[in-house]
């Protein structure tokens, strides 16, 4: 599933090439993607408007229009969004949704079609819950290591599930998780309360890191991810745990033990990480 850092690769490509370009029609192959509005709606809502900046809190992109209303979108496991310069270029498989612009043609792909799309306010609340709800986006740059260690701490939970909380958090993942607490040393169980604040400010500092250097890779491909663009991402290369168990860890050689962590499957080494 796409994470902070799939997701801005993608915000990136697209804002280069989107503002300024109009919308001159819209073809909804999959109407259940659009989750407040009928294809019919939808198509009248954004039919000659102009895309504005793109931005993204977390795993979500919001697509600016020029009018009232502007774009929200989350990925889920395989949506892909992918501009391409010539209207008639031939668009990646499981293309749900064809946006013709005035400057090229964008395609929302998904192959398992758990997507969603709305339509929201371009000023104002989104009235989308699970969007309205987020906290903090993981690179806000008004976030602080303090500030995060106090919250991390107070929390009830692992701190496995205190990273995936995307109320706590928001942009963090099941792969960024597992990546971040094996650089900070830190079991994924270990309850919140037993984090120290220097462990605590470590691993705000290792959630960033891992960030940056996916997002300079191009992102996590291991099945369906692709950029805006319809590339891989190289950043699989790059991995210490996610995807690694029973395999030597890269700094110990331990063997990486999988467990079940929050519901999902988590990776750590055993000698690394206390
Ligand atoms: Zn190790």
């Amino acid at each position: 599933m796409p994470e902070l850092p799939e997701v801005e690769v993608v915000r990136r490509y697209l804002d280069e090439h989107l503002p300024g370009s109009e919308i001159e029609s819209v073809d909804v192959k999959l109407p259940r993607l659009l989750k407040n509005a009928s294809p019919e709606a939808f198509g009248a809502a954004l039919k000659g408007r102009v895309f504005a900046a793109v931005r993204r809190k977390g795993k979500y992109l919001v697509l600016g229009l020029d009018g009232p209303k502007s774009l929200l979108v989350h990925l889920r496991m395989t949506g892909r969004l992918v501009w391409k310069a010539d209207p008639g270029a031939r668009l990646p498989p499981y293309t749900r949704i064809v946006f013709q612009l005035s400057k090229g043609v964008l395609a929302y792909g998904d192959v398992r079609t758990l997507g969603e799309l709305w339509l929201i306010p371009s000023q104002g609340l989104s009235g989308v819950p699970g969007f309205d709800a987020l906290g903090p986006d993981a690179l806000d740059p008004k976030l602080t290591a303090e500030g995060f260690a106090r919250a991390l701490r107070a929390g009830r939970s692992s701190v496995k599930a205190f990273l995936l909380n995307q109320r706590n958090l928001a942009g963090v993942g099941n792969i960024y998780a597992d990546e971040a607490l094996f650089l900070a040393g830190i079991r994924p169980e270990r309850p919140c309360a037993a984090v120290s604040a220097q462990e605590a400010e470590r691993l705000f500092k290792t959630v960033r890191q891992v960030f940056e250097t996916s997002i300079e890779s191009g992102g996590t491909t291991f099945r369906d991810f692709l950029d805006g663009s319809g590339r891989e991402g190289g950043n699989a290369a790059n991995l210490y745990v996610y995807g690694r168990e029973g395999k030597p860890c890269r700094v110990c050689g331990t063997a990486i033990e999988l467990t079940h962590i929050a519901g999902r499957g988590t990776r750590f080494c055993p000698k690394c990480q206390s």
